[in-house]
């Protein structure tokens, strides 16, 4: 995907804090932005996105930074990321400004680095840890999202 043509931009929500916002209304189920295929790694980082049981992407270039690195956590998201297509799809209509947010416990069998969330949802976990952590009435409404391994592992 052409770098140009994402409809994401980079901004800062406090100091030092960056996200990604929407630059135009992205409708549900549009491709928002894909990453580019990197050989998978066994070994995972606060940047990395799980793919499978054993294996993360990691797209870091500390010289160039990807947009997926700025992406936050919401525990009520409207993005998903397809493990399969590698590609961030909108889960519902994104409007132009709106911050993107994914569920990082759709992917992430367990954080490397856990973190006290602040997305403010009715539905906030608190505690941000990994799949295996939530509780199972916090895993089933993540049916429809979370990455086919972890739906078969954990018989959803
Ligand atoms: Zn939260």
């Amino acid at each position: 995907m052409d770098r140009s043509s994402i409809p994401l931009r980079q901004f800062e929500k406090s100091p030092g804090v960056f996200g990604l916002m929407a630059t135009r209304r992205i409708a549900r189920g549009e491709v928002a932005a894909s990453l580019r295929a990197v050989a998978p790694v066994k070994v995972r980082s606060r940047y990395s996105i799980q793919i499978d049981q054993f294996h993360h992407l990691d797209t870091r270039d500390p010289e160039k930074p990807g947009f997926d690195d700025f992406i936050n956590h919401g525990c009520s998201p409207n993005l998903l990321f397809d493990v399969g297509t590698l590609e961030f799809r909108a889960i519902r209509d994104i409007q132009p400004g709106e911050e993107v947010l994914l569920n990082y416990c759709a992917t992430e069998e367990e954080l490397s680095e856990p973190f006290t969330c602040h997305c403010g949802s009715p539905d906030c976990y608190g505690v941000v840890s990994g799949f295996r952590f939530l509780r199972r009435t916090q895993q089933e409404p993540l049916k429809g999202l979370v990455s086919p391994w972890l739906k078969t592992k954990y018989g959803l």
